[in-house]
């Protein structure tokens, strides 16, 4: 099975979808859009290498009613992502996957298939820096969609939805961040902080 390579994981968050949840952000994004709130995540060649076993089986005993796979981009690791969520629905959770690509784009993608048939709410397309969404919680722009692929989510309503913003504050002084801001929002509160760290836009 192929290994994942991830930015980051973070169980038990609730600020990543609806419910408990375990986040995984994937290290590398060939598509690149302009304005992208997480350009650290771009190249393939930083993060660290995860088996996908090992984190279905965290997420599980951490108690979590699902994964949220974002980015940057789970489909350019097609086939390790789909083995994540495929091992993610065979123990019971379900799975929200971020991506910049079109779902029709993907339908057409051979190395897709697993991913896609395992993902109960695929959010999809790239962000767009000038069609700044102002309604709707989790995206960043007004062309990204909530296609659910299965009923999982049918009653997750993104324009009810609120975002969320969760901080852990580690014992040795480090901040681990996640959930949703605007881009003046996440510039305010870097400045408040003094530092920018890994703070991210929806989308992929
Ligand atoms: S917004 Fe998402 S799809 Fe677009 S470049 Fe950033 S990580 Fe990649």
């Amino acid at each position: 099975m192929a290994a994942l390579r991830v930015s980051r994981v973070l169980h038990a968050t609730t600020a990543e979808g609806p419910g408990l949840r375990t986040a995984v952000w994937f290290q590398g994004c060939s598509i690149r859009c302009k304005g992208c709130i997480n350009p650290h995540l771009f190249s393939e060649l930083g993060g660290l290498e995860l088996d996908p076993e090992t984190v279905v089986r965290e997420a599980v005993r951490q108690g979590v009613e699902g994964l949220t796979l974002l980015g940057g981009e789970p489909f350019d690791q097609a086939p390790a992502a789909g083995s994540l969520a495929r091992l993610a629905q065979q123990a019971g959770l379900g799975v929200i996957c971020f991506s910049g690509y079109l779902h029709e784009d993907l339908a057409g993608r051979p190395d897709a298939d697993e991913l896609l048939n395992c993902t109960d709410l695929l959010v999809d397309g790239p962000y767009r820096a000038d069609e700044a969404e102002a309604s709707r919680a989790l995206v960043g722009s007004t062309n990204q969609r909530f296609i659910h692929l299965t009923s999982r989510y049918a009653d997750f309503d993104p324009v009810h939805a609120a975002n969320r913003l969760e901080m852990r504050i580690a014992a040795d002084g480090s901040v681990e961040v996640a959930g949703f801001l605007q881009r003046d929002e996440l510039q305010d509160l870097s400045a408040r902080m003094g530092a920018t760290r890994a703070w991210r836009r929806r989308s992929g």
